[in-house]
Protein backbone atom coordinates (compact mmCIF):
# COMPACT_ATOMS: atom_id res chain seq x y z
CA UNK A 1 0.00 0.00 0.00
CA UNK A 2 1.04 3.47 -1.09
CA UNK A 3 -1.32 5.98 0.47
CA UNK A 4 0.53 9.77 0.05
CA UNK A 5 -1.04 12.00 2.26
CA UNK A 6 -0.43 15.04 0.35
CA UNK A 7 -0.62 18.78 1.98
CA UNK A 8 0.04 21.19 -0.54
CA UNK A 9 1.54 24.53 -0.74
CA UNK A 10 1.85 25.14 2.94
CA UNK A 11 4.42 27.50 2.55
CA UNK A 12 4.44 29.62 -0.44
CA UNK A 13 6.14 33.28 -1.26
CA UNK A 14 7.15 34.54 -4.45
CA UNK A 15 6.07 31.75 -6.98
CA UNK A 16 7.80 29.35 -4.63
CA UNK A 17 5.86 26.60 -2.39
CA UNK A 18 7.14 23.89 -0.49
CA UNK A 19 4.62 20.41 -0.79
CA UNK A 20 4.84 17.95 1.95
CA UNK A 21 4.10 14.54 1.23
CA UNK A 22 4.04 11.75 4.15
CA UNK A 23 4.34 8.21 3.91
CA UNK A 24 2.59 5.89 5.60
CA UNK A 25 6.29 5.31 7.40
CA UNK A 26 6.28 8.81 8.69
CA UNK A 27 8.93 9.56 6.53
CA UNK A 28 8.64 13.46 5.46
CA UNK A 29 9.55 14.21 1.87
CA UNK A 30 9.51 17.81 1.42
CA UNK A 31 9.58 19.38 -2.35
CA UNK A 32 10.46 22.95 -3.15
CA UNK A 33 9.26 24.33 -6.18
CA UNK A 34 9.62 27.37 -7.99
CA UNK A 35 7.25 27.66 -10.65
CA UNK A 36 3.70 29.39 -10.50
CA UNK A 37 1.34 26.30 -9.73
CA UNK A 38 -1.09 27.52 -7.90
CA UNK A 39 -3.15 25.95 -4.98
CA UNK A 40 -6.17 25.50 -7.30
CA UNK A 41 -4.00 23.24 -10.26
CA UNK A 42 -2.23 21.52 -7.09
CA UNK A 43 -5.17 20.00 -5.96
CA UNK A 44 -6.79 19.09 -9.28
CA UNK A 45 -3.80 17.44 -10.51
CA UNK A 46 -3.09 16.14 -7.28
CA UNK A 47 -4.01 12.78 -8.06
CA UNK A 48 -1.23 12.78 -10.99
CA UNK A 49 1.43 14.70 -8.77
CA UNK A 50 1.29 11.64 -6.39
CA UNK A 51 2.70 9.37 -8.92
CA UNK A 52 6.60 9.77 -8.49
CA UNK A 53 6.88 9.22 -12.46
CA UNK A 54 5.21 12.15 -12.45
CA UNK A 55 5.44 14.65 -9.50
CA UNK A 56 5.78 18.76 -9.56
CA UNK A 57 8.38 18.48 -12.02
CA UNK A 58 6.24 16.16 -14.13
CA UNK A 59 3.39 18.04 -14.15
CA UNK A 60 5.08 21.55 -14.51
CA UNK A 61 6.15 20.24 -18.03
CA UNK A 62 2.57 19.19 -18.42
CA UNK A 63 1.98 22.89 -17.86
CA UNK A 64 4.41 24.23 -20.03
CA UNK A 65 3.62 21.94 -22.72
CA UNK A 66 2.40 22.27 -26.04
CA UNK A 67 0.10 19.22 -28.37
CA UNK A 68 -1.22 19.28 -31.64
CA UNK A 69 -4.67 17.27 -31.72
CA UNK A 70 -5.25 16.67 -36.00
CA UNK A 71 -8.79 15.37 -36.47
CA UNK A 72 -11.69 16.40 -33.53
CA UNK A 73 -13.85 12.79 -34.30
CA UNK A 74 -13.63 9.77 -32.38
CA UNK A 75 -9.78 9.27 -31.33
CA UNK A 76 -9.35 13.12 -30.68
CA UNK A 77 -12.56 13.23 -28.44
CA UNK A 78 -10.79 10.71 -25.97
CA UNK A 79 -7.00 12.14 -26.66
CA UNK A 80 -7.74 16.32 -26.27
CA UNK A 81 -10.38 15.33 -23.42
CA UNK A 82 -7.99 13.64 -21.17
CA UNK A 83 -4.64 15.72 -22.37
CA UNK A 84 -6.75 18.57 -21.16
CA UNK A 85 -8.00 17.21 -18.02
CA UNK A 86 -4.62 16.17 -17.35
CA UNK A 87 -3.20 19.87 -17.42
CA UNK A 88 -1.46 19.79 -20.86
CA UNK A 89 -1.28 23.96 -21.13
CA UNK A 90 -1.97 24.55 -24.76
CA UNK A 91 -3.68 22.27 -27.07
CA UNK A 92 -4.17 23.27 -30.87
CA UNK A 93 -7.02 21.55 -32.44
CA UNK A 94 -7.20 21.24 -36.07
CA UNK A 95 -10.31 20.39 -38.17
CA UNK A 96 -12.39 21.38 -40.74
CA UNK A 97 -15.78 19.42 -40.50
CA UNK A 98 -18.90 19.89 -38.78
CA UNK A 99 -20.42 18.35 -36.18
CA UNK A 100 -23.49 15.54 -37.70
CA UNK A 101 -25.76 13.43 -35.81
CA UNK A 102 -24.11 9.94 -37.28
CA UNK A 103 -20.80 11.38 -35.24
CA UNK A 104 -22.32 11.25 -31.92
CA UNK A 105 -22.23 7.51 -31.15
CA UNK A 106 -18.66 7.43 -30.89
CA UNK A 107 -16.90 11.19 -30.97
CA UNK A 108 -18.15 12.02 -26.96
CA UNK A 109 -16.59 15.55 -27.24
CA UNK A 110 -19.72 16.97 -29.20
CA UNK A 111 -22.62 16.84 -27.79
CA UNK A 112 -26.49 16.60 -29.47
CA UNK A 113 -27.00 20.40 -29.35
CA UNK A 114 -23.76 20.60 -31.34
CA UNK A 115 -24.99 19.65 -34.46
CA UNK A 116 -24.12 22.07 -37.20
CA UNK A 117 -21.33 24.01 -35.52
CA UNK A 118 -17.42 22.87 -36.26
CA UNK A 119 -16.13 20.69 -34.54
CA UNK A 120 -13.19 22.26 -33.56
CA UNK A 121 -16.21 25.03 -31.57
CA UNK A 122 -18.12 22.35 -30.35
CA UNK A 123 -14.70 20.57 -28.97
CA UNK A 124 -12.88 23.75 -27.54
CA UNK A 125 -16.43 24.78 -25.55
CA UNK A 126 -16.05 21.09 -23.83
CA UNK A 127 -12.37 20.91 -23.05
CA UNK A 128 -12.24 24.82 -21.21
CA UNK A 129 -15.57 23.76 -19.26
CA UNK A 130 -13.59 20.23 -18.42
CA UNK A 131 -10.03 22.77 -17.82
CA UNK A 132 -10.18 26.37 -18.34
CA UNK A 133 -6.94 26.58 -16.98
CA UNK A 134 -5.46 25.16 -20.46
CA UNK A 135 -5.16 27.35 -23.32
CA UNK A 136 -7.10 26.38 -26.70
CA UNK A 137 -6.23 27.25 -30.55
CA UNK A 138 -9.49 26.39 -32.75
CA UNK A 139 -8.06 25.53 -36.42
CA UNK A 140 -11.25 24.86 -38.62
CA UNK A 141 -9.85 24.49 -42.30
CA UNK A 142 -8.04 21.69 -44.28
CA UNK A 143 -4.36 22.50 -43.92
CA UNK A 144 -2.14 22.86 -46.96
CA UNK A 145 1.45 20.71 -46.34
CA UNK A 146 2.83 24.12 -45.37
CA UNK A 147 0.18 24.82 -43.02
CA UNK A 148 0.63 21.51 -41.50
CA UNK A 149 4.27 21.79 -41.13
CA UNK A 150 4.30 25.59 -39.68
CA UNK A 151 2.06 23.98 -36.87
CA UNK A 152 3.79 20.82 -35.92
CA UNK A 153 6.77 23.32 -35.88
CA UNK A 154 5.05 24.32 -33.05
CA UNK A 155 4.73 22.08 -30.31
CA UNK A 156 5.83 19.63 -28.66
CA UNK A 157 4.04 16.39 -29.55
CA UNK A 158 1.15 15.80 -32.23
CA UNK A 159 -1.43 13.35 -31.92
CA UNK A 160 -2.66 12.03 -34.92
CA UNK A 161 -6.30 11.27 -34.78
CA UNK A 162 -7.23 11.65 -38.34
CA UNK A 163 -9.68 8.95 -40.72
CA UNK A 164 -7.81 9.30 -43.72
CA UNK A 165 -4.23 7.55 -44.82
CA UNK A 166 -3.50 11.13 -47.40
CA UNK A 167 -3.40 13.41 -43.99
CA UNK A 168 -1.38 10.82 -41.96
CA UNK A 169 1.02 10.52 -44.68
CA UNK A 170 1.22 14.07 -44.42
CA UNK A 171 0.91 14.69 -40.46
CA UNK A 172 4.07 12.04 -40.11
CA UNK A 173 6.59 14.22 -42.93
CA UNK A 174 5.55 17.05 -41.24
CA UNK A 175 6.91 15.68 -37.67
CA UNK A 176 9.44 13.47 -38.85
CA UNK A 177 10.87 17.08 -40.78
CA UNK A 178 10.59 19.26 -37.70
CA UNK A 179 11.54 16.37 -35.45
CA UNK A 180 8.41 16.69 -33.42
CA UNK A 181 7.06 13.37 -31.71
CA UNK A 182 4.05 12.06 -33.31
CA UNK A 183 1.50 9.63 -31.60
CA UNK A 184 -0.39 7.58 -34.98
CA UNK A 185 -3.75 6.20 -33.67
CA UNK A 186 -6.12 4.51 -35.83
CA UNK A 187 -9.31 2.59 -35.37
CA UNK A 188 -12.35 0.68 -37.39
CA UNK A 189 -14.68 -2.48 -36.35
CA UNK A 190 -13.02 -3.50 -33.34
CA UNK A 191 -9.60 -2.82 -34.13
CA UNK A 192 -7.40 -0.34 -33.63
CA UNK A 193 -4.08 0.25 -33.87
CA UNK A 194 -1.10 2.54 -32.50
CA UNK A 195 2.17 3.95 -33.24
CA UNK A 196 4.75 6.57 -31.63
CA UNK A 197 7.27 7.96 -33.94
CA UNK A 198 10.18 9.76 -31.81
CA UNK A 199 13.49 11.27 -33.38
CA UNK A 200 16.80 9.94 -32.79
CA UNK A 201 15.26 6.18 -32.56
CA UNK A 202 15.49 3.70 -34.71
CA UNK A 203 11.33 2.46 -34.84
CA UNK A 204 9.74 3.14 -38.21
CA UNK A 205 7.79 6.20 -39.01
CA UNK A 206 3.95 5.70 -40.36
CA UNK A 207 5.39 5.88 -43.96
CA UNK A 208 7.81 2.88 -42.49
CA UNK A 209 4.68 0.92 -42.19
CA UNK A 210 2.08 1.95 -43.84
CA UNK A 211 2.26 -0.60 -46.50
CA UNK A 212 1.78 -3.95 -43.82
CA UNK A 213 -0.67 -1.61 -42.07
CA UNK A 214 -4.26 -2.54 -41.79
CA UNK A 215 -6.93 -0.13 -42.06
CA UNK A 216 -4.67 2.79 -43.92
CA UNK A 217 -7.48 3.07 -46.57
CA UNK A 218 -10.64 2.19 -44.54
CA UNK A 219 -12.63 4.79 -42.72
CA UNK A 220 -15.36 4.19 -40.33
CA UNK A 221 -17.74 5.83 -42.21
CA UNK A 222 -17.06 3.48 -45.26
CA UNK A 223 -17.24 0.00 -42.57
CA UNK A 224 -18.07 1.16 -39.29
CA UNK A 225 -16.99 1.06 -35.64
CA UNK A 226 -18.05 0.07 -32.22
CA UNK A 227 -18.22 3.35 -30.18
CA UNK A 228 -15.78 2.54 -27.39
CA UNK A 229 -13.25 1.23 -29.54
CA UNK A 230 -12.26 4.63 -30.80
CA UNK A 231 -12.53 5.46 -27.06
CA UNK A 232 -9.57 2.81 -26.19
CA UNK A 233 -7.02 3.83 -28.80
CA UNK A 234 -7.72 7.63 -28.19
CA UNK A 235 -6.90 6.82 -24.77
CA UNK A 236 -3.39 5.48 -25.02
CA UNK A 237 -2.73 8.20 -27.89
CA UNK A 238 -3.30 11.00 -24.90
CA UNK A 239 -1.21 8.42 -22.40
CA UNK A 240 1.53 7.75 -25.18
CA UNK A 241 1.79 11.77 -25.50
CA UNK A 242 1.78 12.32 -21.80
CA UNK A 243 4.87 9.79 -21.95
CA UNK A 244 6.67 12.10 -24.36
CA UNK A 245 6.17 15.06 -22.66
CA UNK A 246 7.09 14.03 -18.87
CA UNK A 247 10.02 11.37 -20.22
CA UNK A 248 7.73 8.17 -18.16
CA UNK A 249 8.40 4.98 -19.25
CA UNK A 250 8.50 3.96 -22.17
CA UNK A 251 7.42 5.03 -25.23
CA UNK A 252 5.56 2.92 -28.02
CA UNK A 253 8.27 4.21 -30.70
CA UNK A 254 9.53 0.96 -32.59
CA UNK A 255 6.68 -1.03 -31.59
CA UNK A 256 2.99 -1.26 -33.08
CA UNK A 257 0.48 -1.65 -30.89
CA UNK A 258 -2.49 -3.95 -32.33
CA UNK A 259 -5.97 -4.42 -30.98
CA UNK A 260 -8.54 -7.01 -31.90
CA UNK A 261 -10.91 -5.87 -29.49
CA UNK A 262 -13.50 -8.23 -30.65
CA UNK A 263 -11.03 -11.15 -28.98
CA UNK A 264 -9.52 -8.84 -27.21
CA UNK A 265 -6.30 -9.80 -28.19
CA UNK A 266 -3.73 -6.99 -27.72
CA UNK A 267 -0.37 -7.79 -29.73
CA UNK A 268 3.07 -5.83 -30.44
CA UNK A 269 5.18 -5.84 -33.55
CA UNK A 270 8.24 -4.75 -33.55
CA UNK A 271 9.08 -1.68 -36.16
CA UNK A 272 12.37 -0.61 -37.12
CA UNK A 273 12.72 2.25 -39.64
CA UNK A 274 12.93 1.01 -43.10
CA UNK A 275 16.50 3.00 -44.43
CA UNK A 276 15.03 3.52 -47.90
CA UNK A 277 11.97 5.42 -46.06
CA UNK A 278 11.55 8.07 -48.31
CA UNK A 279 10.89 10.07 -45.34
CA UNK A 280 12.53 9.02 -42.47
CA UNK A 281 15.54 6.78 -44.19
CA UNK A 282 18.13 9.58 -44.97
CA UNK A 283 17.56 11.46 -42.09
CA UNK A 284 18.20 9.79 -39.23
CA UNK A 285 21.80 8.91 -40.15
CA UNK A 286 22.71 12.25 -39.12
CA UNK A 287 20.12 12.38 -36.69
CA UNK A 288 21.28 10.39 -33.69
CA UNK A 289 21.12 12.89 -30.44
CA UNK A 290 17.92 12.26 -28.18
CA UNK A 291 14.72 13.94 -28.87
CA UNK A 292 13.97 17.26 -27.35
CA UNK A 293 11.40 16.79 -24.71
CA UNK A 294 13.52 15.30 -22.93
CA UNK A 295 16.95 16.37 -23.00
ZN1 LIG B 1 10.01 6.12 -42.30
Amino acid sequence: MTHFISLTATLRSEGQGLLVKIQPSGLLTLVLFGALMTDEELLRYSRQILLPEIDIDGQERLRRARALIVGLGGLGSAAAMYLAAAGVGQLTLVDFDTVDLSNLQRQIIHRTADRGRLKVASARDTLLALNPLIQIAAISKQLNDAEMQEQVEQVDVVVDATDNLATRLTINAACVRARTPLVSGAAIRLEGQVLVWRPGRDGACYQCLYHNAAMTSETCAQTGVLAPMVGIIGSIQALEAIKLLTGLGETLDGRLLLVDAARMEWQMMKVRRDPSCVVCGERMNKDQSSNRIQG
